[in-house]
């Protein structure tokens, strides 16, 4: 488990653990959409079984965006006298459009490894 967590931050091929899931070499500091290699460049794997198979990936984005606004209200709460204080959501928009582009990739990764070991 623990080694897979590793394989999906190094963007590896679930199949292979060899290629490459994204053209980029770096999943955390990107701008912009992921380019996704439509199959694996060492063993041929396809990453994308069928038409809107990442379609999942979003529930998962849409989680770890959750997480990651609750994340930032925890530690943003300190920085502020009042419980609720207003001024935390322009910081909770900023951290989210930041983790953006990460978490595309990163969603895709986990909802890949979830699946890998189902063929169609
Ligand atoms: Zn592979």
């Amino acid at each position: 488990m623990s080694n897979s967590i590793v394989h999906i931050l190094n963007n590896d091929c679930p199949h292979c653990l060899k290629g490459k899931v994204f053209n980029e070499k770096n999943i955390f500091l990107n701008i912009g959409f992921p380019k996704m290699n439509q199959y694996c460049s060492n063993c041929q794997f396809k990453f994308e079984k069928e038409p809107g198979y990442f379609f999942g990936a979003m529930y998962v984005n849409y989680g770890l965006t959750v997480a990651q606004g609750i994340a930032t209200y925890a530690v943003a709460q300190f920085f502020f006298t009042e419980n609720f204080d207003l001024r935390i959501i322009p910081i909770i928009a900023v951290v989210i459009i930041a983790m953006s582009s990460f978490n595309i990739r990163f969603s895709r990764l986990l909802w890949i490894y979830m699946f890998k070991n189902y063929s169609i």
